[in-house]
């Protein structure tokens, strides 16, 4: 509820922009949530979807009796030419997404990856705060990351960094488990994420030949001790395990922290460093992993915290 005068306060407002839903959620300087609410996503005209951003910040802007700092998450990233592209909300491809969304709201506008913003938001006081170097990896519908660096996320060329999803499983799991080489969403063969990511892992399911029909009927029946679902999550862990070994002799992070729907299966946690330590020569110690401390909400806060860092080095900038 928003009851007192804010005039005084700048607020911050993070959007989600999801395949089906975005979300608005206001922030005070303290990064506190005040407010967010939902609307669908106009998924096949861009804009619709530019006149529906407009709304919700003009609703914030409403509710909290100020211009608010503008950032946005959204699934897909921009390319070296600014052009947005994603895979999950097809009328933003080909589109100039930041400069049409800045002329629209008539303020500067911070756009990320939405998993980067994730990221963004464990280690400005989530669970990776006060942590150099931290990665951040969502398995969910899918398997991404973002990678800390004192702080700030990391910036490539092309934006395509930690898009390690769609990099191939290591051939010794493929080996051990007899994995068929399964083809990737994203157009390749073989990826990380046809294996890791919730469908991935309800594939696996079928794979050894279980009566499981869902992740949590999975998940159910392996607290439940049934045989069967402690062979999959053996396999899962095991996998997992290898992958995070993997990234960490990539990016040597002080810690992995996790977002996404795996993330709620709890008893990965204890296991992992153990089974990451396998994967390891002499000498490399496994770094902690650990769950979101802001969860679902990370990439609205994350978003949140872009658009503000962007207003206060527009002000430096002046
Ligand atoms: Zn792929």
């Amino acid at each position: 509820m928003v009851s007192q005068n804010l005039n005084s306060e700048a607020m911050h407002y993070g959007l989600d922009i999801g395949g089906t839903k975005i979300e608005l959620a206001i922030f005070d300087s303290q990064l506190k949530r005040v407010e967010s609410w939902r609307r669908p996503t106009p998924q096949k005209d861009y804009q619709a979807l530019l006149s529906a951003i407009a709304q919700m910040v003009n609703e914030a802007d409403e509710k909290s009796d100020t211009k608010g700092t503008v950032g946005i998450g959204f699934p897909g990233y921009l390319d070296s030419l600014g052009r947005s592209v994603s895979a999950n909300i097809g009328s933003v491809n080909g589109q100039f997404i930041v400069r049409d969304t800045c002329a629209k709201l008539g303020r500067a506008v911070s756009f990320e990856n939405d998993v980067k913003a994730f990221a963004l938001s464990e280690v400005r006081g989530g669970a990776a705060q006060s942590k150099n170097n931290a990665l951040g990896v969502v398995i969910g519908t899918g398997v991404a990351g973002g990678l800390c660096v004192q702080g700030q996320l990391y910036k490539s060329k092309q934006n395509v960094s930690c898009e390690f999803g769609h990099v191939s499983l290591p051939a010794v799991l493929q080996q051990r488990y007899q994995f068929p080489l399964r083809q990737c969403g994203c157009g390749l063969i073989g990826c990380v994420e046809a294996y890791l990511a919730g469908p991935g892992l309800l594939w696996m399911c079928s794979h050894f030949d279980t009566k499981y029909t869902s992740v949590p009927m999975l998940v159910e029946a392996f607290r439940n001790n049934e045989a069967k679902a402690i062979e999959v999550m053996d396999v899962y862990i095991d996998c997992l395990g290898c992958y995070f070994a993997q990234l960490t002799l990539m990016y040597d992070p002080d810690i992995i922290v996790l977002g996404g729907g795996v993330s709620n299966i709890a008893e990965i946690y204890a296991r992992l460093p153990n089974v990451m330590q396998k994967y390891f020569f002499n000498g490399v110690i496994a770094p902690s992993v650990v769950a979101a401390k802001y969860g679902d909400s990370s990439g609205v806060r994350g978003a949140a915290i872009l658009g503000r860092d962007n207003a206060n080095s527009a002000v430096v900038q002046n």
